[in-house]
């Protein structure tokens, strides 16, 4: 007790709150009982700073992340159990991190006014404790999941049932502030802010214990198609200066472990760092540090491409691909513009026509582009045609077909069929990283004569791919998995189709191939993927990956 403030605000808290002095002692293990307590213990306790900082905080976060997982699937007793316990202490009496049988300090209580929330209701004055270790000064609070509640600041616990609740809120687009909107409506209770109850819910999302088996079931891990597309609605402001360059080492692979990881600590880390304080374990947006998604069982190794600083690094000038894709793009997205911040003086088409000449410089084109979309590049998402996702790259900069192409190179067999709306770009830039990712043919149909195009243009060409449907009796060299063939192609899906100016282009074009006619046909295969993505959950372990979700997450902090 060195300071004078400390001892007023406990004079006064004793008069309000004498519970808080309480000592509480644990009966549960007799063994505890049996220690000697020393005279000096109790100064200890009380003034082990809590929630820590610097290494303490850090070896509290990596040990709950290792040793405190929920699983995957939780048993109905535990998802709504019919009481929750009061008093919630550490499970731990002896330190695992010290020699064995060092024992941990009495419980000292934390808050008595911890609230666990529930789908129906909220329950107040719950009393959460911690232990502490006198020889390395590592902390132990409650975070276990047995009692069917998840521990996400000591103050706020949330119930598993409500954690899926939100879960499921998500997958069905429903944002977390409108679900609990209905929460609160229903129960009549006060619950914490929306960007609160999103960490929380994040916080138990980081813990879960992720089984990694989810794929489409018809299409396995591996797909034979694929469908990319530019989810916009991960965009969000982020000025070019606020993402530093890379080290002169880095070769464009991420250890997708260690980054999702690092991600997972981030977001525990929000139950243990006050709001007010920095927080050390935010993951800043970085060229070098930043993974994309893909699936375990589909990339081909833990170390996955990102090699989005080719976009920026005056070294790596972008190919004529890149620059195309992007400023096809934008002139689509000028032509559906409704109001922007852009003056409009003559028609729509006219300020087309201008940008188009004023963006002759990458420079001018970045500004005209983050105006439009801000400065980041949405999320590249790679499904199947069923809509399940196997790759997701969050861009930080403008989109190019180096961003689908890092997802390709990253998956352990390359799909035969990719679906994009720029694949002519897509094809001339894989394959100009590596020689022949594409082919037959550049990764078109038929081979680009004269004839084959006024073929394909006049609608009279087809081109069967028979081993979509069955795989090849004799699987080719190098086949892929599912279908024994080695060709790869790169196909527009129909509803981009009238952007491509250069005819031999129809010899990408879906409606070719018999076999995926089926599919493309009724609908623009972008309905289909958002209708798909409606109707179809995300994998059950990457939730925390809906751009919906991780634009409001990254939003909050940058
Ligand atoms: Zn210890
Ligand atoms: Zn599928
Ligand atoms: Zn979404």
């Amino acid at each position: 007790m060195s300071c004078v403030h400390k001892n007023v605000a406990k004079w006064h808290l004793f008069h309000t709150e004498a519970n808080l002095f309480r000592r509480v002692r644990t009966v549960k293990d007799p063994e505890s009982s049996h220690r000697p307590i020393e005279e000096d213990e109790d100064e200890d306790e009380e003034n082990a700073q809590y929630p820590p900082e610097g290494n303490i905080l850090r070896q509290m976060l990596t040990y709950i992340f290792e040793h405190k997982k929920i699983p995957t699937v939780l048993p109905p007793d535990k998802l709504r159990p019919d009481k929750y316990p009061e008093q919630l202490f550490p499970s731990e009496l002896f330190c695992m991190e010290c020699p064995a049988g060092t024992p941990l300090s009495e419980a000292v209580l934390i808050t008595s006014k911890a609230k666990i929330l529930t789908v129906t209701n909220v329950i107040e004055g719950i009393s959460t404790y911690r232990r502490n270790c006198h020889r390395c000064g590592m902390i132990y609070r409650y975070q276990e999941w047995t009692d069917g509640v998840h521990n996400f600041d000591d103050h706020i616990l949330i119930s598993h049932h409500l954690s899926l609740y939100l879960r499921n809120s998500l997958q069905t687009h429903q944002a977390v502030g409108s679900a609990i909107e209905v929460l609160q409506e229903t129960s009549g209770k006060q619950f914490p802010s929306k960007q609160r109850m999103l960490q929380a819910y994040l916080s138990f999302e980081a813990l879960t214990e992720h089984t990694y088996n989810y794929s489409c079931v018809s299409c396995d891990h591996h797909p034979s198609t694929v469908i990319m597309d530019l989810h916009k609605k991960g965009v969000f402001n982020m000025p070019v200066s606020s993402i530093e360059d890379p080290p002169p080492e880095f070769q464009g692979r991420v250890s997708a472990t260690t980054f999702w990881d690092m991600v997972s600590l981030e977001m525990l880390s929000r139950g243990l760092v006050p709001s007010n304080r920095s927080n050390p374990f935010v993951v800043p947006p970085s060229f070098h540090n930043w993974a994309p998604w893909v699936g375990p069982h589909t990339r081909a190794s833990d170390d996955i491409l990102n090699t989005e600083y080719c976009k920026v690094m005056p070294a790596h000038p972008p190919t004529g691909g890149e620059f195309n894709i992007t400023e096809d793009r934008l002139i689509d997205e000028l032509l559906k513009l409704k109001t922007s911040g852009i003056d409009h003086r003559g028609s729509r088409m006219d300020l087309v026509l201008r940008l188009q000449k004023e963006m002759k410089s990458r420079a001018t084109y970045d500004k005209v582009f983050s105006k439009i979309w801000g400065a980041s590049g949405g999320w590249a998402v790679v499904t199947c045609p069923c809509g399940i996702i196997y790759g997701v790259k969050f861009n930080l900069r403008a989109e190019s077909p180096r961003d689908f192409t890092d997802i390709l190179m990253s998956m352990a067999h390359l799909p035969n069929v990719c679906l994009y709306d720029f694949a002519r770009g897509l094809a001339s830039h894989a394959n100009g990283r590596q020689p022949l990712t594409f082919s037959p043919n550049e990764g078109r149909l038929l081979p680009s004569t004269e004839e084959n195009v006024k073929g394909a243009l006049e609608g009279r060409a087809r081109v069967s791919l028979p081993w979509l449907l069955t795989k090849k009796a004799v699987p080719d060299k190098d086949g892929h998995p599912v279908t024994g063939s080695s060709e790869h192609y790169a196909l527009y899906d129909r509803f981009h189709e009238s952007n491509t100016k250069d005819p031999r282009d129809s010899l990408r074009k879906v409606e070719l191939v018999p076999e995926l006619r089926g599919w493309v046909n009724s609908q623009c295969a972008e309905q289909l993927f958002s209708g798909m993505r409606k109707k179809q959950p995300l994998p059950q372990h990457d939730v925390s990956l809906d751009p919906c979700l991780f634009n409001e997450e990254y939003t909050s902090h940058i």
